[in-house]
């Protein structure tokens, strides 16, 4: 479905080989494919034009050493200026800090907070030994609050008890309590989303910030966010400083483009992939991998 961008490129530097350096206009057709391959891989517009200007940067006058063909130059550079962009390695969720640790969840509706939460718990119960709670915060749908449940169930961690007719602040403010208690390392916040951002969310999503400071606010996202995925991440880093995001359904079809529209807009760290449906398809983020999907 994709073309990749060096099959992009190969044809664009026939009869180029032999020359030194590659020069303004060899560089202004190959940026062409590199724009297209990027919007194609759903990286937002605003994103796209900042970051072919960077790649324009390098690679005017680069020179093309003779082991390699001009067009696999450009993708060098175009692979390590990604590379550079989204982060040249991986950065951990950060719970060095006084326990309970409170990780808070925050993004859209559907975008995969709920299970990031499970597939979190789990790892960290599993794979390092963590003591953990888990509350959700979404007054709005009772089935959500029930969903963390179930999951908190199949990992084997603790879920805080519901009670009808609390506020999300409320609720957030007994699960730190009852989390201290209970001698919980780890506590997560799993907040309401929206299916859009609006004032509502925001106000309220800072208002639990505001009244729990959570160590880590994580942006739960799904990769197939497209041209929005600026906007989103933009929104929420604004209002409530997020301090990671995680990108879930990177198996479905898309290239993940909004890993480097996200991560551009925010500087904010990629830390987690959501793989799959199930709480193992959790993987850390690598940059690499990650610059080689969007460049197909
Ligand atoms: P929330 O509203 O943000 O809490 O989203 P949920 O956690 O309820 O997830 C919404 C749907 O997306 C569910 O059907 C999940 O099984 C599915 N989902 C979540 N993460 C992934 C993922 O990484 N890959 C795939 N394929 N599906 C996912």
């Amino acid at each position: 479905m994709f073309q990749s961008l060096s099959d992009r490129l190969s044809g664009i530097f026939d009869g180029l080989t032999g020359r030194g350096a590659l020069s303004e206009d060899d560089v202004n057709k190959a940026l062409r494919e590199v724009r297209r391959a990027l919007i194609e891989a759903d990286v937002s517009l605003e994103v796209v034009r900042g970051f072919v200007e960077q790649v324009r940067d390098r690679a005017v006058g680069a020179e093309v050493t003779k082991s390699i063909t001009p067009g696999q130059q450009v993708v060098k550079i175009v692979n390590d200026e990604l590379v550079a962009v989204l982060g040249t390695e991986a950065v951990p969720l950060d719970l060095k800090s006084t326990p309970p640790v409170a990780v808070m969840m925050v993004g859209l509706q559907g975008a995969g907070k709920t299970t990031a939460t499970g597939k979190i718990a789990k790892r960290l119960k599993e794979k390092q030994g963590k003591k953990v709670l888990l509350a959700s915060l979404d007054t709005r749908r009772p089935a959500a609050m029930e969903q963390l449940k179930v999951l908190g169930d199949q990992v084997g961690v603790d879920t805080l008890e519901i009670i009808k007719g609390q506020s999300a602040v409320e609720i957030a403010k007994r699960a730190q309590k009852e989390a201290k208690l209970g001698g919980y390392d780890v506590l997560f916040l799993d907040t309401a989303g929206r299916t859009h951002i609006d004032e509502e969310l925001m106000a309220e999503t800072a208002e639990i910030k505001a009244a729990t400071n959570p160590h880590e606010i994580l942006l739960v996202a799904d990769a197939l966010t497209g041209q929005d995925a600026v906007n989103l991440a933009r929104s929420f880093d604004e209002r409530v400083a997020i301090t990671g995001i995680m990108l879930t359904r990177i198996d479905g079809d898309g290239r993940g483009g909004a890993a480097l529209s996200m991560r551009a807009v925010t500087g904010k760290p990629i830390k987690l992939l959501g793989t799959g449906e199930k709480l193992e398809d959790l993987e850390d983020f690598h940059p690499s991998r990650v610059a080689d999907r969007i460049l197909g």
